[in-house]
């Protein structure tokens, strides 16, 4: 096995998970297996806890996990299999070393931050895909932050033990572009690397985020002050479309390096799947206006997925994503036609607790009067349910038990066993389900077949008890658990009214986006705007 280590310098948010993921697509076009592992030097023990607001979404694996944003792009951009092994925070390590402390796993020893907890993370270094040819390691953070010491110190070890051909050292930087010298900046960039090779970490290659294209200078002043041979300095440029890094890379010879360095045979790299997806993104025959009505829509990264999920469903349709943001709270107190006015679709996204939910339950009661094509994931779907049951099924004050306790119908809510539990964590339903998708449906249109695995993270269900009265008043349960839980609802008589239980936006990549998704912006393409 061979390893990449992708550390950050300068400031956050570069983009290292973009540049992580790119580099594991290109490896999978030259016909290499790769596996992920994303680092956060944070103390919570996963971001299942952490506020959107803050962190961004919350990303979902098969297996439950509830992991950091960049394990999205991982799989958008890759095929590797991630696990809750793909992703560890310090809390994690903390936590598990802790517990063998308790147990007196130490036998009395002192339990310090080195050996034990580098150690610790050395062991989480292998634990992946034992068929990957390269395992891509990101660490979270910034080099020279305290909180990253451990990782780096156990990443110089590791490098030392299995031998420097086995791993490679990339490390994204930021070269600023100073106006008034009208100049590209390399000084930021020497001294985070400076710090790196403090710590005995010698970067191999420099990724350099940058706006303006550097100079020939500029990548040989890198070189020569960072000790990085030339072609070793990679310019990341600014792109439109986060689907152009991998050609970008590819055109640098990222490949070329990462495969000479392990000592791999330099193969043909098909980057097709790529280039098809740009040159769909820069040639298309119109945009689509999609209203996106959630609770965290000013947040950029708050609906990651479903941004990207809604981008693919775009490409494949011919059409470019034009994202109108509506929050819940303003939907609440503005005029909704108005609003809504110039869109062809609306989504509402998932969410928890009750700010804004009234005003979304406005937007998509305006979507089925007026028949606006309607995704509703999550959140959106229970709300979808809760404005049928107040405007069709005239149960006035139905609502969701999350959001009102005492409401006379409480149509969305925890099943018996969740309100016995008392760990809120405990009695969420996290991870992928089967799902049996009813004939005749938009659900199977889409879908194309009867059985469906989508991933979930969410603690109220549709209460079985309404299921008749709902269906009496014509809301189609289009896709079911084989425990009876409701998983998917539409609307018949509608153009494209779908509310779905599961997140189906974490199983979309740009070449092969996800049927709803395709079908919800298809849907939106005729809509009579
Ligand atoms: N708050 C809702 C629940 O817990 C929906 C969660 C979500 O949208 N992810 O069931």
């Amino acid at each position: 096995m061979k390893y990449i280590f992708v550390t950050g310098g300068v400031v956050s948010s570069l983009g290292k998970g973009l540049t992580a993921a790119s580099i594991g697509a290109l490896l999978e076009c030259s016909g290499l297996r790769v596996a992920f592992k994303k680092f956060d030097p944070y103390l919570n023990v996963d971001p299942g806890t952490m506020s959107p607001f803050q962190h961004g979404e919350v990303y979902v694996l098969d297996d439950g996990a509830e992991t950091d944003l960049d394990l999205g792009h991982y799989e958008r951009f890759t095929h590797a299999e991630l696990t809750k092994l793909s992703s560890c925070s310090s809390g994690r390590i903390y936590e598990t070393i802790l517990r063998r402390e308790r147990a007196g796993d130490y036998l009395g020893g002192t339990v310090q931050v080195i050996p034990h907890v580098t150690d610790e993370i050395k062991c989480r270094f292998t634990t992946s895909d034992a068929d990957a040819d390269v395992t891509i390691i990101e660490l979270g953070g910034t080099v020279g932050d305290m909180e990253g010491m451990p990782f780096l110190e156990a990443m110089r070890q590791f490098a030392l033990e299995i031998g420097r051909s086995n791993t490679i050292f990339i490390h994204v930087v930021l070269l600023p572009y100073v106006r008034t010298a009208d100049e590209i900046k390399t000084k930021p960039a020497q001294q985070s690397v400076a710090l790196l090779l403090g710590l005995g970490i010698h970067p191999d290659i420099l990724a350099c985020r940058t706006e303006r294209k550097m100079t020939d200078e500029v990548r040989a002043k890198l070189s020569l002050f960072c000790n990085v041979p030339i072609p070793g300095v990679i310019e990341e440029l600014d792109v439109e479309s986060i689907y152009e890094v991998p050609g970008m890379l590819h055109d640098e010879g990222v490949h070329h390096i990462v495969l000479e360095h392990f000592g791999l045979a330099v193969r043909n790299c098909d980057l097709s799947p790529w280039t098809d997806v740009v040159k769909k993104i820069r040639a298309p025959k119109k945009r689509v206006p999609i209203a996106l009505v959630g609770k965290y829509v000013e947040h950029k990264d708050a609906y990651k997925s479903i941004h990207e999920a809604l981008v693919h469903g775009a490409i494949t349709n011919g059409l470019s994503l034009e994202v109108v943001r509506i929050d819940g709270e303003v939907a609440q107190q503005e005029d909704i036609r108005g609003l809504l006015r110039e869109c062809s679709g609306i989504i509402v996204p998932g969410g928890f607790g009750n700010r804004g939910i009234e005003g979304i339950l406005r937007a998509i009661g305006y979507a089925r009067e007026q028949r606006l094509p309607f995704f509703g994931i999550c959140l959106g779907m229970q709300l979808a349910v809760i404005e049928f049951a107040r405007n069709v099924a005239n149960l006035r004050e139905a609502n969701s038990t999350e959001f009102d306790e005492k409401t006379p119908y409480p149509v969305v809510s925890l099943l018996d066993e969740q309100r016995r539990a008392v760990d809120k964590g405990g009695t969420m339903r996290l991870g992928s389900y089967e799902c049996h998708v009813a004939p005749n449906t938009h659900l199977q249109q889409a879908y194309g077949c009867e059985f469906i695995h989508e991933r979930h993270r969410h603690r109220y269900e549709v209460n079985g008890a309404y299921r008749n009265i709902f269906t009496a008043h014509g809301l189609c349960i289009s896709g079911t658990h084989a425990s009876g839980l409701v998983e998917a609802i539409e609307l018949p008589n509608h153009p494209w009214f779908v509310g779905i239980q599961a997140h189906p936006e974490f199983k979309s990549k740009p070449h092969m986006p996800h049927p709803l998704f395709k079908e919800f912006i298809r849907a939106a393409d005729v809509y009579p705007c």
